[in-house]
């Protein structure tokens, strides 16, 4: 067994710090899957694990990074065997199971898909957790009985990761696609490109507002939280239904009952890290049949695994567009 090059947190006095270096294969984790990754992402949560701003990695030492595709080196599950190529998200990988951001991976073979057919490994993390929890929500939002005949459909953080495959998908479903950011001036042009009929400046959703508002869509999409999930709620149509999964603006929820009590509105909850795997593959085989690829490369830009440390502050900050990928090796 040998070295391979990773990116490490480590615990700091007063916090944590990070590095890219050489890691011994030997100190991997347990688990019966051993895959050569190939490509990573950047997602809001590796920009929290690298920079230790949310208290995201449990275990020290770490290696970062929330999903890969990659080649199956090893494997003693009975679904993988050496050469499959694969698809990980979520299951704790990068907060208390060593990571993605390294040229090895050793994993469950019960946390991984097999990539989707009709995706490269480069497009699969294209998608990455992002567009996978995006795609989450659709289905959360079709579940509930939505269609775009019931009126418009908001993605807020539009010009994020999970909010730029939320206004693809919903736009390529046939969905008249609000696209809520806080850069309509340099980004109007990219969301317009991507399906967005109408780009909103989300200061109109930041900001304390009535429990009730005018009623503006059916449906929503929110990767943001806080105020602006709450005035989401406000203004979403009698019946009508939010897929909540982010919190780039906070963790807390102003609002009050009255979408609930008086309009009917109902509040969906989307977690994409242990989803089990009938939903998982579901939605991956969705990704692959309904995401247009020339949208997604439209979307998406690749940095060398070496450089995606420098890129921790910039997504926090909320200054990258739409997707990130990472290659590795
Ligand atoms: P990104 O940083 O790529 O996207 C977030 C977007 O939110 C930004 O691009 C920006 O869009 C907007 N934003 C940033 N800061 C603020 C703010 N203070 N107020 C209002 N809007 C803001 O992150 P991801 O797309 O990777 O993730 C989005 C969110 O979804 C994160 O909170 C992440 O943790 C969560 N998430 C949750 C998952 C789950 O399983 N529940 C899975 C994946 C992600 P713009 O400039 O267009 O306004």
């Amino acid at each position: 067994m040998g070295t391979f090059k990773a990116w490490i947190v480590d615990k700091a006095e007063g916090g944590q710090s990070l590095r890219f270096g050489d890691f011994d294969e030997a100190d991997l984790m347990d688990g019966d899957v051993t895959v050569r990754v190939t490509h990573s992402t950047l997602n809001y949560k590796d920009g929290l694990a690298m920079t230790g701003k949310s208290p995201v990695v449990r275990r020290f030492p770490m290696i970062p990074g929330i999903d890969f595709a990659g080649i199956v080196e090893t494997s003693d599950h009975p679904e993988y065997k050496a050469g499959d190529a694969v698809v990980l998200t979520g299951w704790g990988v990068g907060e208390n199971h060593l990571g993605a951001y390294a040229e090895k991976a050793r994993v469950k073979g019960e946390w991984l898909v097999p990539l989707p057919a009709g995706l490269s490994q480069a497009q699969a993390m294209a998608v990455g957790t992002a567009g996978y929890t995006a795609m989450l929500c659709l289905m959360a939002l079709e579940r509930h009985g939505l269609t775009p005949s019931d009126g418009p459909a908001l993605v807020t953080g539009a010009s994020g990761g999970v909010g730029s495959v939320a206004v693809a998908l919903l736009a390529r479903a046939g969905w008249h696609v609000v696209a809520s950011t806080g850069r309509a001036e340099e980004e109007a042009d990219y969301l317009r490109g991507l399906g967005a009929a109408e780009v909103m400046d989300r200061a109109e959703l930041g900001k304390p507002g009535k429990p009730l508002a005018k009623e503006r869509w059916a449906a929503a999409i929110d990767a943001v939280g806080s105020t602006t999930l709450a005035n989401v709620l406000a203004a979403t149509k009698a019946d009508g239904a939010v897929a909540a999964c982010g919190l780039a603006q906070g963790m807390d929820l102003p609002t009050s009952v009255a979408p609930f009590i008086l309009r009917g509105v109902s509040l969906l909850g989307i977690n994409s890290v242990t989803t089990p795997q009938p939903k998982r593959r579901e939605a991956w085989a969705r990704i692959a049949r309904d995401l247009d690829l020339g949208t997604l490369a439209s979307m998406t830009r690749e940095v060398p695994l070496a450089e995606v440390g420098r890129l921790a502050e910039e997504i926090l900050a909320g200054r990258t567009r739409g997707r990130t990928v990472v290659t590795v090796g």
